[in-house]
């Protein structure tokens, strides 16, 4: 009998399969599509403790109990219809793990129609894309905690490791999970485009070459700030050559973006729940704008473009700088959108925990992270991350560099929306007072939609177009 069912062959599911087998686990596998079955099992799996089934069924019945079943499959209707296939053949305490990237809310549901059953559900957000998943990966499941308690020893095993621990841990009920992941996705968003950026800004504004591009993002890498994943496969990026054409790849790829929906799906959570989130937003909105390839170019024929090169001094370090403090509110924004959905959607999770399982494995692993997981393990009720001390340091001390280089940017018409956009979240979070106490006013003159006063409590209503001695004031004191 084997230990784990995994069903789903793709990239993910394949490159799993063979991590919980090297992790000292039985595994059998079943694919829609049964030539993806025989191939893998007679090429990658050959000579592994891997076996083949070829209906729910006979995984089912091939697997030890309680028995564990991984779905890494496309996410949508395939996971409700392979969860009704599994329904019938499970017993009780037998576990459904769905590891793609759900929606939560589709996960939400699922939790909830599976309580009704015998069958215990995890809901878990894996990332780090298919080499993590051979390798190991961030791994983020909620849902069922005694099903967890189950599936830990194996999943400990196959996750990334750091230096303190594995990178899994059981996050919270229902879809916390997949919210974490779904969050997680988001700063990943923020943090491609504001490298996008920088790398825009150094080829566009200083005329680097590929090679130079390649020198500035290995330096940054090996700099505490900026150590991470995205910056390391960045440098190695401007290194690759196109065979066809002897060009930089990179150069030869069209330039629209493409999307999942996870990114999407954060910005409309936080919108619902009330958390700026302006430099994800922005990421989301950049890719968009990318796709409007035809567009562009013809606008770009109406209007010009870059002028100029930028001719001063030291502007490299100052790159760094503005990208260190924009990616630091990526990550503020969705540590805050972590804490706003928790509160209000009872997930419980321990913001700590959630840094300290994205160090490894995962997309957006960086240095960054620990002090994060310090910082929410010392404060777990922190508001926001730019108030914590090392934060506020570390910002404030480039906030100069971070201006300038918006400022250069603007002059030279290189868009930098996510650093802007990022930059005005930093400038509107330390602001007492925003102008939109003019909001509320013209909200109360169109639509007399009431406003509050600084001086005295209670709601008030004026009539503003009796701007004279007439004018009416109405208030209702609380
Ligand atoms: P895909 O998302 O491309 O999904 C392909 C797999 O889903 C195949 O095994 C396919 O079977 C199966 N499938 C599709 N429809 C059905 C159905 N109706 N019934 C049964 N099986 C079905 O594979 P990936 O490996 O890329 O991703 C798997 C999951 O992991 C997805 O949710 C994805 O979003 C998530 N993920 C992917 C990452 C990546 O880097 N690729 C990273 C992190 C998460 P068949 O062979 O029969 O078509």
């Amino acid at each position: 009998m084997a230990q784990f069912g995994l069903i789903g062959l793709a990239v993910m599911g394949e490159n799993l399969a063979l991590n919980i087998e090297r992790q000292g686990f039985s595994v059998a596998v079943y694919n829609r599509t049964a030539e993806k079955t025989d191939s893998f099992i007679s090429q990658r799996a050959d000579g592994k403790d891997i076996v083949a089934t070829y209906s729910p069924k006979e995984l089912v019945a091939a697997l030890e109990r309680p028995r564990k079943i991984l779905l890494m499959i496309k996410s949508g209707a395939p996971v409700d219809a392979v969860i009704e296939q599994l329904k019938p053949l499970l017993e009780e305490d037998d576990i459904i793990i769905d590891g793609g990237n759900s929606y939560y809310e589709d996960t939400a549901r699922r939790s909830r129609e599976l309580q009704a059953t015998k069958v215990n559900f995890i809901g878990m957000g894996v990332s780090g894309g298919e080499i993590g998943a051979l390798l190991g990966p961030s791994m983020m499941p909620g849902g069922n905690k005694d099903a967890y308690e189950v599936v830990k020893p194996i999943l400990t095993k196959v996750a990334a490791q750091v230096e303190d621990s594995p990178c899994v841990t059981y996050l919270g009920p229902g879809c916390a999970g997949h919210y974490v992941k779904m969050v997680h996705n988001g700063i990943e968003y923020g943090i491609m485009q504001l490298i996008a950026e920088a790398y825009d800004l150094l080829k566009t504004g200083l005329g680097f070459n590929h090679q130079q591009l390649h020198e500035v993002f290995s330096a940054w890498n090996t700099t505490q700030e900026l150590n991470s994943y995205l910056m390391e496969i960045t440098a190695d990026i401007f290194q690759y050559i196109d065979p066809q054409t002897k060009n930089p790849l990179v150069e030869m790829i069209l330039d629209a973006a493409e999307q999942k929906g996870t990114g999407n799906w954060t910005v409309i959570s936080a919108m619902d729940l009330g958390v700026p989130v302006p430099t994800i937003m922005t990421a989301v909105n950049a890719r968009i704008m990318s796709a409007y390839k035809e567009e562009r170019v013809k606008a770009s024929q109406v209007f010009d473009g870059v002028s100029g090169r930028y001719q001063g001094e030291g502007f490299v370090d100052k790159v760094r700088d503005a990208l260190y403090c924009a990616i630091a509110c990526a990550y503020a924004e969705g540590m805050a959108l972590l804490k706003a959905a928790s509160q209000e959607r009872q997930y419980h999770l321990n913001l700590s925990e959630v840094a300290r399982i994205w160090k490894g494995g995962c997309i957006i692993r960086a240095e960054i992270l620990k002090p994060m997981q310090q910082i929410f393990q010392a404060q777990p009720d922190l508001v926001n991350l730019l108030l914590a001390p090392y934060f506020k340091e570390a910002i404030l001390s480039r906030t100069a560099a971070w201006r300038e280089v918006i400022t250069v940017a603007t002059q030279l018409n290189i868009p930098v929306p996510a650093m802007s956009a990022s930059l005005a979240y930093f400038n509107s979070y330390r602001r007492d007072r925003l102008p939109q106490n003019l909001t509320q006013a013209q909200r109360d003159y169109f639509g007399s939609h009431t406003y509050h006063r600084i001086d005295q409590p209670g709601t008030f209503h004026t009539e503003w177009t009796q701007v004279d001695a007439e004018s009416l004031q109405t208030g209702t004191a609380d």
